[in-house]
């Protein structure tokens, strides 16, 4: 028969309360403040209650130990408190921007990431005098103009989406989408031959590119890169940080979304679809995702309603209504958000069939299509994907 003699039993003891300490310690460096207290306070309880009382020097060392780990899981905590998340929001580009960065240096990590988008926004929108976009607009049909690898890249990329939709997507819908108003205090149903002046001047084939120079051949034509511009701002959101080392951020700029790894406790993101018929924020399905970017374009994005006709911002360049075609909403899940955010508005102009057909020749991208009965259509490699409202079914 195994005795244990007292001092057997304060060794026992001993172990027993250091390697609950070390485990209670590496747990808790990555918790709250409020559970290193309580594991202070529960190492202090077990060791009173010990009968020993007696004083080893064994037990001084433990003991020195403990409060040493401690003391630099406290300051671990600190650490990790003060610099481990920064999210700021912010309203460019004509949106609601939200950038949360996870780790050391996420707050030098937000600032350049809005850095980015003012400039991006400095160069592309059509909402700042002298952008590089307006200034191409305002030389239309006169002069060739000079611009940033940014804006030439965006521009040659949109004359991609052009081809790929057979003209559905068209950056030179500029005009129309300027008569019609829509989300502005303009919004207007226009007449059929102001409609038709200005379609004349949409074409993407009037874009002559000359590297870095940009030039739209005919007087009146006009750009505007709102469907493709905050897609190439997330990708160079993106890249940037992953220069820095970032592996948990977020970058939603108006819902379109880029997201670099995982959560920081490794679990995928679990992301909302908007459900078209609602107002933002209430989503139909989810879908888990990690290093993806997921962009949706949809009908409930902006419009108005005139007679119970509901008039979206999304326009047709072959007859300058909005499109009117049964789809809602499309929502690209893809490895480039340029792509994602070009193609969300393409594939919305190309209808159901064609939109699912040319989703399966583009690689490492995928779709979710939602039409005017609540059915959801999916490209055959999307993953993770659940219903959360159960007025929505899967299409046949
Ligand atoms: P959002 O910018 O609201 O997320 P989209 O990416 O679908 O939605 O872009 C819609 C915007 O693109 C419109 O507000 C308009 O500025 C522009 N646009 C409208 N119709 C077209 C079209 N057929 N092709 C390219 N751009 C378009
Ligand atoms: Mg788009």
């Amino acid at each position: 028969m195994l005795i244990l003699s007292q001092s057997d039993t304060l060794y026992i003891t001993n172990i027993y309360l250091f390697i609950e300490l070390l485990f209670v310690c590496f747990v808790h460096i990555f918790c709250d403040f409020l559970h290193i207290i309580y594991s202070i306070i529960l190492f202090t309880v077990i060791y009173l209650i010990k009968e020993e009382t007696a004083i080893s020097k064994f037990r001084i060392y433990i003991v020195i130990i403990a409060i040493l780990l401690l003391i630099i899981s406290f300051f671990v905590y600190l650490k990790n408190s003060i610099s481990s998340h920064t999210s700021h929001t912010e309203v460019l580009l004509g949106t609601v921007v939200n950038i949360s960065v996870y780790g050391e240096d996420s707050k030098q990590a937000v600032d350049e990431a809005f850095d980015i988008i003012r400039d991006m926004e400095s160069k592309m929108s059509i909402n700042i005098k002298d952008s590089e976009v307006n200034r191409i607009n305002d030389n239309a049909g006169l002069a060739a103009v000079k611009v940033s690898y940014d804006t030439f890249e965006v521009v040659k990329q949109s004359i991609e989406y052009s081809v790929i939709s057979d003209g559905g997507f068209d950056i030179t819908i500029a005009p129309v989408v300027e008569l019609w108003g829509i989300g502005t205090e303009n919004e207007r149903v226009p007449l059929q031959n102001e409609i038709d002046t200005v379609l004349d001047k949409v074409d993407y084939r009037d874009i002559e590119l000359n590297n870095p120079y940009i030039k739209l051949k005919y007087k009146d034509m006009k750009i505007d890169l709102g469907a493709i511009a905050k897609g190439y701002t997330a990708d160079k959101i993106y890249e940037r940080l992953k220069d820095m080392n970032i592996d948990n951020a977020v970058i939603d700029i108006g819902g379109n979304i880029s997201l670099i790894g995982s959560k920081s406790d490794k679990q995928p993101y679990d992301i909302g679809i908007q459900d078209p018929f609602k107002k933002r924020g209430l989503h139909f399905g989810k879908i888990l995702l990690e290093d993806k970017t997921i962009v949706t374009s949809g009908t409930y994005e902006r419009f108005f309603e005139k007679n119970s006709v509901k008039y979206h911002h999304i326009i047709s360049p072959y007859d300058g209504y909005p499109i009117d075609n049964s789809i809602e909403s499309v929502t690209i899940v893809s490895v480039d958000s340029t792509a994602a955010d070009g193609l969300s508005t393409a594939l919305f102009s190309m209808g159901i069939e064609t939109a699912l057909e040319a989703i399966e020749g583009i690689e490492e991208t995928e779709c979710i299509i939602v039409d005017s009965n609540k059915n959801i259509y999916l490209s055959s490699g999307i993953a993770d994907f659940r219903i959360t409202n159960d007025e929505f079914r899967l299409a046949e």
